[in-house]
């Protein structure tokens, strides 16, 4: 079982959430290439270490964060956030 650390609720079972994707750098839409514009959209690494990921707690807060896991052994370690929440927030 996959035990995924929210922010708000605490570390709840990887079926609560929803997964939306890789974080990925956007590069500015004024300046790039169809082919470099195709590989943002398209195109992961895939490497077997570790990938930054957002999370959307869809059967609780209802809020985006998040997480660095391990794509082999699915570790998972919680990651300072712009969407974290603010101290003393439940
Ligand atoms: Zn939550």
């Amino acid at each position: 079982m996959l035990l995924l650390p929210c922010p708000w609720c605490g570390p709840r079972n990887v079926s609560e959430f929803g997964y939306s994707g890789e974080v990925v750098t956007r590069p500015d839409p004024r300046s790039v290439t169809l082919t470099q514009w195709r590989a943002y959209l398209y195109l992961r690494d895939n490497r077997a270490d570790w990938a930054s990921e957002r999370w959307f707690h869809r059967m609780g807060c209802r809020r985006y964060f998040t997480v660095r896991r391990h794509r082999l052994n699915h570790e998972v370690h919680p990651t300072p956030d712009d969407g974290a929440a603010p101290k003393g927030q439940p």
